[in-house]
């Protein structure tokens, strides 16, 4: 009956401080690790003080033994020892009897939008509709009690639970989990007869190394997600006789895949279409509720069984999100292709403002807001900046009081407690940020400029 709050191990005080307060969470669970950043001490401090945390709950420590606490919370409890005092048959009693309190439309999770405002959305997933969500997955994909199902991306994410954890749990297949170490992952595909993977962007460098698919030689099918996939990569896979198709998901919902028997040109070109025949798609004309003309490009909204209805607690937002109707504005762009005599959805780009870093999408405008806390920097602009490993990058352009450095800036979003992966790569100083005839800064301009230079580099 828990609900758990779909945050990552990378994330850090700016991120859990808001997440745990808006989700009201009652408990951190952290990984102890050897070395590296200290994420039990940094859950007992995120504790202190604050409303609704009781519990630091830990995995993978010593013997599995509680652990000192910290002000406001006594003791660290070992999950590995939760029920260890009672007998089995007590276990499945309790078990059962939380289970009875669990609606079909009960809250199952709550995951984390990669949005386009400052402030972090949270996604009310519901057990029915989740677990429907992964069933329509494995269903188009054929997946049955003989799959083994692949999966090497952080398993927390909207694509771990759904394709993965719930898709091979709903048909019995079996899960492999790997690391996105590919190489090592690579190993344990082909030892553990995976024939199944879903391949997201970050690695499809990896994929076109003859060496990973030498060792995960049972692969027989690959999904690839992200972005539009290289010609280069699907001809190859083909060569050596893998079926390769495509999926577009996201954590609001909308599921769209290639079927198994799409002609090859819809599985190069397109996302398939929409997992349920439930789903409903709208193109429209972005920030209206005109649908484009048939063809043309317009902003990918849709409504359907395992879509959210809104956000978590965010009626402001909502507002702007839904279409008068309840079609969730995906902030995506995509428009229809007739190939093989059926419609199929070609992903054409994005209108909302966020970096796609190798799967993990940051959000500008949080990016901008926290740049401009620093005393030198007057305008800033976050823009993605295309690498061949992630796919996108953030690069910063700022106007100056005084000269910043990458180092500086990084040291400003270190003792904000930003995660990591957020951190800009890149500054440029320039003396003013370009603007559009409406006066916006043009993010089209400083991308395709920031482009043209990583691409002279290169
Ligand atoms: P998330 O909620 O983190 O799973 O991210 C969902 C977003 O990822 C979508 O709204 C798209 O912007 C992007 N995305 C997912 N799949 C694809 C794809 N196949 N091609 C392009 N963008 C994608």
């Amino acid at each position: 009956g828990l609900v758990p709050v779909a945050t990552l191990a990378a994330h850090r005080g700016h991120e859990i401080e808001q997440i745990s307060r808006q989700s009201q969470a009652a408990a951190h669970l952290v990984e102890v690790t050897e070395t590296g950043f200290d994420l039990v001490r940094f859950a007992l401090e995120q504790a202190e003080g604050h409303p609704s945390v009781r519990h630091v709950l830990t995995v993978g420590g010593p013997g599995g033994a509680d652990g000192a606490g910290g002000p406001g919370i006594a003791r660290t409890t070992a999950l590995e020892r939760l029920g260890s005092d009672l007998s089995p048959s007590e276990v499945q009693d309790r078990i059962a009897a939380a289970q009875r309190t669990v609606g079909p439309d009960d809250l199952a999770a709550l995951q984390l939008s990669g949005g386009t405002t400052g402030v972090p959305k949270l996604i009310p997933r519901r057990h029915a509709e989740y677990w429907y969500n992964a069933v329509a997955y494995a269903q188009r994909l054929g997946l049955g009690p003989d799959s083994r199902v692949a999966h090497l991306i952080p398993v927390i994410h909207n694509a771990g639970i759904t394709c993965a954890v719930h898709a091979a749990a709903a048909v019995g297949a079996c899960l492999v989990l790997g690391t996105p170490d590919a190489m090592a992952s690579a190993e344990l595909l082909g030892r553990e007869r995976a024939d199944v993977a879903l391949i997201g962007h970050g690695h499809f460098q990896a994929l076109a190394n003859p060496a990973f698919l030498q060792r995960a030689s049972s692969l027989t099918s690959l999904i690839l997600s992200g972005t539009k996939v290289p010609v280069e990569l699907f001809d190859d896979l083909e060569r050596r006789g893998l079926w390769a198709g495509q999926l577009f998901g996201m954590a609001e919902g909308l599921f769209c895949l290639s079927r198994r028997d799409d002609p090859r040109e819809a599985r190069l070109l397109s996302v398939g279409t929409a997992i349920s025949e439930l789903d409903e798609i709208r193109l429209l004309e972005p920030g209206t509720e005109h649908p484009v003309a048939s063809g043309e490009v317009g902003e990918l909204c849709c409504r359907g069984p395992y879509t959210i209805p809104g956000y978590y607690d965010a009626e402001q937002q909502n507002a702007v999100a839904f279409t008068a109707d309840g079609f969730y504005r995906t902030g995506d762009l995509a428009r229809w292709e007739t190939i093989g005599g059926e419609p199929h959805l070609l992903v054409e780009g994005r209108i909302k403002d966020v970096i796609n870093r190798g799967g993990e999408k940051i959000n500008a405008e949080e990016i901008e807001l926290l740049l401009l806390q620093h005393p030198s920097i007057e305008q800033a602009a976050v823009v993605s900046m295309p690498d061949a490993r992630l796919g996108e990058k953030t690069c910063a352009y700022v106007v100056v009081s005084s000269p910043v450095d990458l180092a500086a800036v990084q040291q400003h979003f270190a003792e904000r407690e930003v995660a990591k992966f957020k951190w800009p790569e890149r500054v440029e100083q320039v003396a003013e940020l370009p603007r559009t005839k409406v006066g916006k800064i043009d993010k089209k301009r400083l991308r395709d400029d920031i482009a043209a230079v990583v691409a002279d580099q290169a």
